[in-house]
């Protein structure tokens, strides 16, 4: 059985990483596929060289010399090397990519590429894997999708014999020419390689222990969450949580190939477990999966006697909205009211024709906007047909004084979320939090 292995940026950022993967890959005979980001931030006052290679381009598009930038990223590559006492020429392939930048014969996609390709060169040299390109066997099509069955056959072609190490974050368009995923996109990369290979698991190192129970700027040190189905993943990276590329899920969903997220700096730690579903339930105390939300949500509610008997009030009210392009987020109603729940950043521009459309074509006995709310969303597949979680929910939150401003259930009983003050923000999660984490 094989398991691919993504090591992202600041697993790859100096020299002692290197070192701390290269232990990671070869304490398991079954790591034997290896995906790499280019060199990140070694602390926080770094830069990531694929940065530095996107300001490159954008100073040789505008005239300006980009030397100096240029041996920032040479010399951390170099480094890594000579520390490592790796045996590979690199001066050469700087040199040539130095002289088509300065020609201006060389893409914006190809530029920024040369991180991944950089790193994949010397971890695999240091591994003494094969390197296999990603220009090689991630093939896009023409409209920039990835022809996945023509990728996935390249890439079984080369994977023979022992371990390779292979370049995130790009691949080749038909015309030849390098193509990059969006920001972040090494994950997809992974999971493309997982999936290809019928990898037994996805593994995606980072510099966390995993999915963090809730926001580690809100709560002091929150828990890993150990366990995750992919829908629940989506609720929280919806309302917030970022952990993963959204298009690194459907390449290894689809052929239901666990995703573990693990961290290369703790390399002991179990990390999170992302699968379809748990059959079994190893934690059965466990209600709530994670908890995150997000600020500055308007409310746009009316009242309406008698119109619980009247058809189409509901459709008229989001009919205006749909006019502006708004995307409604949640609508929570009672007998004779309505409320829309949208970002204020997304209706603020267009509020007052909004409601000044509302009055004329819908015409409320009263029409009320609230700002400065904030969403939060408790997300927990368990919580399905288990009484008393939204209890326990509510009353942690009364007996904290947080006064509740919006309640929705989504049908499937993933979340349960509700609308607070933005002030009240930290302090819910921080509430809810407590009272669930174990
Ligand atoms: N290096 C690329 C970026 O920073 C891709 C990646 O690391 O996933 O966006």
């Amino acid at each position: 059985m094989l398991k691919v292995t993504k090591f992202g940026g600041s697993s790859m950022a100096s020299a002692d990483q290197y070192r701390k993967v290269r232990d990671i890959v070869l304490s398991d005979p079954d790591r034997r596929v290896v995906v790499v980001s280019a060199a990140g931030k070694r602390d926080k006052h770094d830069h990531k060289i694929t940065d530095l290679l996107y300001l490159c381009y954008a100073h040789t598009r505008y005239g300006v010399d980009c030397g100096q930038v240029f041996d920032m990223i040479t010399s951390r590559y170099l480094e890594i090397r000579d520390e490592l006492g790796i045996k590979l020429d690199l001066e050469t392939e700087f040199a040539d990519l130095k002289t088509r930048l300065d020609e201006k014969s060389v893409t914006q996609d190809e530029l920024v590429s040369r991180g991944e390709y950089f790193s994949a060169k010397l971890m695999a040299a240091y591994l003494d894997f094969q390197f296999v390109d990603a220009a090689d066997w991630v093939k896009f099509r023409m409209d920039g999708s990835v022809d996945q069955e023509s990728s996935y056959a390249c890439l079984r072609r080369q994977a023979v014999g022992r371990g390779l190490v292979t370049p995130g974050f790009y691949g080749l368009m038909p015309d030849g020419q390098i193509h990059t995923f969006s920001r972040g996109g090494s994950d997809i990369t992974g999971s493309l390689a997982a999936a290809a290979l019928n990898a037994k698991v996805y593994e995606n190192w980072t510099d966390v222990s995993g999915i963090l129970m809730a926001d580690p700027r809100i709560v002091d040190n929150p828990q890993a969450i150990p366990e995750v189905t992919y829908d629940e993943l989506r609720e929280l990276s919806y309302s917030g949580a970022q952990v993963l590329h959204e298009g690194a899920i459907f390449p290894v969903r689809e052929k239901n190939i666990p995703l573990n997220i693990r961290n290369t700096n703790a390399p002991n730690d179990p990390g999170t477990m992302i699968r379809e579903r748990f059959d079994q339930d190893s934690d059965p105390d466990r209600f709530i999966t994670g908890i995150t939300g997000k600020k500055d949500f308007s409310i746009v509610s009316m009242t309406k006697r008698g119109m619980s008997g009247q058809v189409g009030v509901l459709r008229s009210m989001l009919t205006v909205f749909e006019r502006h392009g708004i995307s409604v987020d949640y609508t929570p109603n009672g007998i004779d009211n309505v409320s829309v729940v949208v970002p204020t950043e997304s209706v603020a521009p267009c509020l007052y024709h909004i409601l000044a459309e509302i009055q004329q074509e819908v015409k409320p006995d009263t029409l009320d906007v609230h700002d400065q709310i904030a969403v939060v969303a408790a997300v927990g597949r368990k919580m399905a047909f288990r009484p008393g979680i939204s209890g326990k929910i509510f009353a942690a939150l009364g007996e904290a004084g947080i006064n509740i401003r919006m309640i929705n259930q989504g049908p499937d009983e993933l979340n349960i979320i509700f609308g607070v003050d933005n002030r009240d923000f930290q302090k819910a999660i921080r509430v809810l939090y407590n009272s669930f984490a174990k």
